[in-house]
């Protein structure tokens, strides 16, 4: 069967294969993304069953072997119950997940992609601070761990660092000083506010990432900067944020 190896990390997807089985991929501290069977896993009473779902976080023994891994058994520190049972919550976390698949590469350490994906999980299931604002703080700081988000501290104009901005170009993805801003095409007028919270996202220490609240007309620049970053960086059609946005539609008519 060959070695058995553990893990810790979180089920990013599951699929049912052949006519019990699963295969998940994993996001983990020391393997990276990777994907494993758990046979059996969609039987009656299979002590695999409820430890093979989307989003279940904790450590997984499993024999490795030559091209694959087998989940042995597994031991979840959270489940994530008040998400799976909130249809909004999962549709969030299913985006966030495929979001953090792209990314995710085989035997690359993703030990800052789980801890920003279990925060942000943790802030879903939350009232505050809104799921809208969890998805563009995860947005943007995934981007930036994994190196493509904007520099939010200097004039793509002029170059230098300075203490005010006021606007954000969708065409250069960067932001523009008083002097400057004649020079931004396509660009997003920015509240002080909108500012500091992109310079928060992309410095402040995971744990602290989502204990703020911005008011409506900050959400809606952070919606245009978010949405410009994400289409230059993420070259993929996710199947998960078109659900996502047909449920945001469907919750605006309501
Ligand atoms: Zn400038």
């Amino acid at each position: 069967m060959g070695d058995i190896t553990e893990v810790t990390g979180m089920v990013l997807s599951a699929m049912p294969v052949g006519e019990f089985d699963r295969r998940v991929v994993l996001l983990t501290r020391e393997r990276g993304k990777i994907s494993a069977f758990a046979k059996g896993a969609r039987r009656p009473n299979s002590p695999l069953t409820g430890v093979t779902r989307a989003f279940v976080f904790g450590t997984f023994q499993m024999y490795e072997g030559r091209t694959s891994y087998t989940i042995r058994q597994a031991n979840i520190t959270n489940y994530f119950e008040d998400i799976i049972t909130d249809l909004d919550a999962v549709c969030y976390a299913c985006y966030f997940a495929e979001l953090a698949d792209y990314y995710g590469r085989e035997n690359l350490d993703a030990s800052v992609m789980i801890n920003l994906l279990y925060a942000a999980l943790r802030a879903l299931a939350k009232p505050k601070p809104g799921n809208e604002l969890v998805r563009y703080v995860y947005e943007l700081r995934l981007i930036s761990v994994n190196g493509e988000s904007p520099d939010f501290f200097t004039c793509q104009g002029c170059n230098e660092e300075k203490s005010a901005f006021y606007s954000f170009s969708k065409r250069t993805l960067g932001v523009y000083c008083e002097d400057c801003c004649r020079f931004a095409s396509d660009a997003v007028v920015l509240n002080p506010s909108a500012v500091y919270t992109l310079q928060y996202i992309v410095t402040a220490p995971i744990e602290k990432l989502f204990a703020f609240t911005v008011n409506d007309e900050v959400l809606r620049q952070l919606s245009e900067v978010a949405g410009a970053i994400r289409r230059n960086a993420v070259d993929k059609t996710m199947k998960s944020l078109q659900m996502l946005e047909f449920q945001e539609e469907i919750n605006v008519s309501e």
